[in-house]
């Protein structure tokens, strides 16, 4: 299991202010890919007082040290993901804008056997597919 978001901070030498610790919070919560604004009205719901200026600093200062991961979906808007999740991939829904997440061995396995045939060690990389869904699913 990784680190909680808030002990990877402290371990990365950051001072954790009240805001950050609060961000933080909010980040380890989600389980999907929120954007800035999302985050402000989840920080928000804590304490009124976070301004968006700040969740914004803080979601860049938590990039930049690698523990948050910049997703961008197609439509221009940053969304983010804690850095420490298992490795997946997403699917994208075109009509509704949800997000699902998949891992698949055989997508896998065949990225790595293209960076070697083009003589790489495959060291990451990010997969988004977007789509349009073929029939309505009732639940
Ligand atoms: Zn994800």
């Amino acid at each position: 299991m990784a680190k909680n978001l808030i002990a990877r901070c402290e371990a990365s030498g950051m001072r954790m202010t009240g805001a950050r610790r609060l961000i933080a919070q909010v980040l380890e919560a989600a389980e999907d890919h929120p954007d800035v604004e999302e985050l402000h009205r989840r920080a928000m719901a804590l304490d009124a007082r976070i301004s968006l200026a700040t969740v914004y600093r803080t979601v860049k200062l938590f990039e930049e040290t690698g523990i948050l991961e910049r997703l961008e979906f197609g439509d221009g808007r940053a969304r983010y993901e804690d850095s420490a999740r298992e490795h997946h991939d997403h699917l994208i829904d075109l009509t509704t804008g949800e997000v699902i997440e998949f891992v698949d061995p055989e997508i896998e396995a065949l990225q790595e056997q293209i960076a070697a045939r083009l003589g790489f060690r495959l060291k990451g990389h990010r997969l988004e597919l977007y789509g349009i869904r073929i029939s309505h699913k009732k639940s």
